[in-house]
């Protein structure tokens, strides 16, 4: 879900708002979620037998939203039993989430629901789907079929364009329709296996804008079927879920319990640099969400100790010298993580958000965040906050370059005088 990434306006204020502002960012190196995903399509036809096989605890719970029951909704989970090889469980029936409605769209915001799965989380579940009778709409795309937040293993369909089809007589309409939302369903819960948007033709992982294009004869490509074939088969695994689960309210905000949790799931190969330098970066960045900031700051070196190619802990440094006024260490530290960090988008990504928020120098931000485009990026925040700026005819300068040029200018200004 390009969900949860909205980051607040870091605002040199009072002690608490600059905390605000380094505790979203701190959010920003560690939890990066699954890019909204829209309608899909899939293969086998309706009766296929189970193209995969999954443990027996691996359970999907199928939460019927808004004007749907749960005999709605039983087509689906016969599906995905059928398709998936998992144990579907049907829960009562939920209101879509009210204060997700946006009024001025006459939609709701899929991350919203996202949200309120998530703090209702059942505990035993492997994943979650909602499926939701209400219109959905994401920051970036207008309309979508379905949303996946990969990292809180949730996902949201919408039912919405295929209300009419559901509800005709014609028993071919229903069917079609039906069909077309199983395989919605199963492209949803690929992405909550991590399994990205695919570009193979005809893929069921493609993005697709338009429901007419599922069809009965869309397969998933043979690399998206063996990946996901190994995600589902691998057992599960309970300090890999219990971290997610602490990521994800590490972002929300509820930094007390995802401490809590990362503790209860300490790193298991204690010989291993990256999982000791992730852990504790992690903890590093709960602590200093907690305002402990030379705690937190203490296991972020001790990360870059134990594993100096690890970025994220970088740019976690990078962020407690931005608090600490010394922005010339602060861009140090964004330097060093960029040097290791083999992923431009989340490169150029960060460093846009840490010069707009952190160091408030748009013209340093401007730059990174055409790089982070021309890598492929796509970040509704810094669309919103630096598209504007984003203009030919703007030349831009970093905070450097402006003072220098403020310099010159109010010479000539004098000589005019
Ligand atoms: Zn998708
Ligand atoms: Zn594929």
């Amino acid at each position: 879900m390009d969900g949860s990434f909205d980051q607040p306006p870091y605002e040199a204020g009072t002690r608490y708002r600059m905390l605000l502002g380094l505790s979203s960012g701190l959010v920003l190196a560690l939890a990066i979620i699954a890019p909204a995903v829209r309608a899909p399509s899939t293969a086998d036809s309706l009766h296929a037998p189970p193209a995969f096989d999954a443990p027996e605890d691996k359970v999907v719970y199928l939460i019927p939203m808004g004007h749907l029951e749960e005999h709605d909704l039983e087509f689906l989970a016969t599906g995905l039993e059928a398709r998936l090889g998992v144990g579907v469980a049907l829960l009562p029936p939920q209101a879509t989430p009210a204060w997700a409605f946006q009024p001025d769209r006459g939609q709701y915001a899929a991350s919203g629901i996202i949200d309120v799965l998530f703090v209702n989380y059942p505990p035993d579940a492997w994943r979650v789907l909602a499926v939701t009778t209400a219109d959905i709409t994401t920051d970036d795309v207008d309309m979508v079929y379905g949303y996946a937040s990969s990292k809180d293993h949730l996902a949201v369909l919408s039912t919405a364009r295929f209300r009419n089809d559901l509800a005709s007589d014609a028993p071919h309409r229903r069917a079609r329709a039906q069909d077309q939302l199983i395989r919605a369903a199963v492209h949803e819960l690929a992405h909550t296996c991590d399994l990205p948007h695919c570009d193979h033709r005809g893929c069921l992982m493609a993005a697709i804008t338009d429901r007419d294009q599922i069809t009965s004869a869309t397969a998933l490509c043979p690399t998206c079927a063996q990946t996901l074939a190994s995600r589902l088969a691998a057992p599960r695994d309970p300090a890999a879920d219990g971290t997610d689960r602490a990521d994800g309210l590490l972002a929300r905000g509820y930094n007390l319990d995802a401490l809590d949790l990362y503790l209860l799931h300490p790193p298991a190969d204690t010989a291993a640099p990256r999982q000791l330098a992730a852990w504790d970066n992690r903890v590093g960045a709960a602590l200093l969400s907690l305002e402990l900031v030379a705690e937190g700051e203490r296991l972020l070196r001790r990360a870059v100790a134990v594993d100096p190619a690890f970025a994220p802990a970088h740019y976690n440094l990078a962020l407690v010298e931005a608090y600490a006024g010394n922005t010339d260490l602060a861009v140090d530290s964004l330097r060093t993580g960029a040097a290791v960090d083999p992923d431009p988008i989340n490169r150029h990504g960060f460093a846009a958000r840490f010069f707009l928020d952190a160091l408030a120098d748009p013209g340093s931000a401007l730059i990174a965040y055409r790089a982070f485009q021309d890598a492929g990026g796509a970040d509704p925040y810094l669309d919103q906050r630096l598209g504007p700026l984003d203009r030919p005819d703007i030349f831009v300068f970093s905070t450097d370059e402006a003072e220098v040029i403020k310099g010159r200018a109010r010479k000539r200004r004098k000589k005019d005088l």
